[in-house]
C-alpha cells in the first residue's frame, strides 16, 4: 500500500495504473471504522485497485464544528486500509489541496437545502467542492459513499449527473452496532451515559417508518417521536421524511454530540429494489 500527500505525487501515482483497471475510492475524513471498513472491502471486491482518501476537509465544517478537534488516528487508519485490500491512500495537507488562492467552490442548489442543509449553511457546498477535487486527482471508475449520510449521498449522485461525471456512485447500507447505533467517527465525543441513550434515534427512526406504513399521518408521527427524543435529553434538529430521498431522517443533538441517521421508507415493491440495490435508488 503506498501513501501520497500531495495531489502531484497522487496524480504520478494515479498515470502508473494500466489503463483496463477499474479503481474504486473511498473519500474519507478518517478515524476510520467498520461502516468505512464495508466501503473499502466493497470496492475491493468490485475493482481492481482501491484508494482510500483521508483528509479533514475544512470547507465543510462550520465556524462553531469540530474541525479542530475531530479526530486523526492515522496510523490506526492506515492498518484498517490495509486490512481492507486498500492500493493508496490519498492524504493531502490542508495546505496542499487548498492553496491560499484557492477561489472555484461547487454549490447543488436542491436537494443539499433541506435537512442538513438547513442547519449547517455551507456544509454542502464544502462537500460537493471537495469530492469534485478528489475525483479529479484520483479518477476513479466508482465511488462509494455510505447511505447513513444519505443526504450526501443523493447530493453527490446528483452533482455528478449534472456535471456529466464519468464515474458511477455506489450507496453502501449503514453499518451499525448491535443496539442499532450507526457507526459513526464521532460517536467516541459520547461520555458512557449518553452512548446508553443513543440507541434512541434509530429506534424512534424505525418505530416512526413502520407507523408510517401502517398509513399513520406521517407528520403526526415524527411530532410524536421528536417529542419521545426530548423527553429523553436529545435536541432534535430534525426528524422527517424526505421525499427526494425517500427516507425518514433525523438529526439531534446528544450533549455535544450532534448524530444524524435516517431510515429507507418506501412502498414494499421499491424497498426490495432498494435493499437489493440502495445505488439505484435516484
Ligand atoms: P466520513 O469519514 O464520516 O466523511 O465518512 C466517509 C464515508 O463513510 C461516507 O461516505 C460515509 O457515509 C460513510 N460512512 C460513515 N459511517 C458509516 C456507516 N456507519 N455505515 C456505512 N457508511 C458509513
Amino acid at each position: 500500500m503506498v501513501i501520497l500527500q500531495t495531489p502531484k505525487q497522487f496524480q504520478q501515482y494515479r498515470r502508473t495504473i494500466p489503463h483496463g483497471q477499474s479503481v474504486g475510492f473511498v473519500p474519507t475524513m478518517g478515524a476510520l471504522h467498520a461502516g468505512h471498513a464495508e466501503l473499502l472491502k466493497r470496492s475491493a471486491a468490485e475493482n481492481q485497485v482501491t484508494i482510500l482518501s483521508i483528509f479533514v476537509n475544512p470547507k465543510q465544517f462550520g465556524p462553531r464544528e469540530d474541525f479542530q478537534k475531530y479526530p486523526r488516528p492515522f496510523e490506526a487508519d492506515l492498518d484498517i486500509a490495509e486490512a481492507c485490500g486498500v492500493s493508496a491512500v490519498f492524504s493531502p495537507s490542508v495546505a496542499d489541496f487548498y492553496p491560499d488562492s484557492f477561489s472555484t467552490y461547487v454549490e447543488e442548489n436542491a436537494l443539499s437545502k433541506p435537512l442538513c442543509g438547513a442547519f449547517r449553511p455551507g456544509h454542502f457546498r464544502g462537500v460537493t467542492t471537495v469530492v469534485l477535487k478528489l475525483f479529479n486527482v484520483v479518477r476513479p471508475n466508482r465511488a462509494y459513499f455510505g447511505l447513513k449520510d444519505a443526504q450526501q449521498f443523493f447530493v453527490i449522485k446528483k452533482m455528478v449527473e449534472d456535471l456529466n461525471l464519468d464515474l458511477e456512485i455506489k450507496g453502501v447500507p449503514t453499518v451499525r452496532e448491535n443496539d442499532g447505533v450507526a457507526l459513526s467517527s464521532r460517536n467516541r465525543y459520547l461520555s458512557s451515559e449518553e452512548r446508553e441513550r443513543a440507541p434512541m434515534i434509530f429506534k424512534t427512526l424505525t418505530r416512526a417508518r413502520d407507523q408510517i406504513l401502517s398509513g399513520a399521518d406521517p407528520a403526526k408521527v415524527c411530532c410524536e417521536q421528536i417529542a419521545v427524543l426530548e423527553q429523553n435529553g436529545f435536541r432534535v434538529q430534525y426528524f422527517e421524511y424526505w421525499p427526494q430521498g425517500r427516507v425518514l431522517a433525523a438529526a439531534a443533538y446528544l450533549g455535544i454530540t450532534r448524530l444524524i441517521d435516517n431510515v429507507l421508507i418506501e412502498t414494499t415493491k421499491q424497498t426490495r429494489v432498494s435493499e437489493a440495490s440502495p445505488e439505484s435508488t435516484i
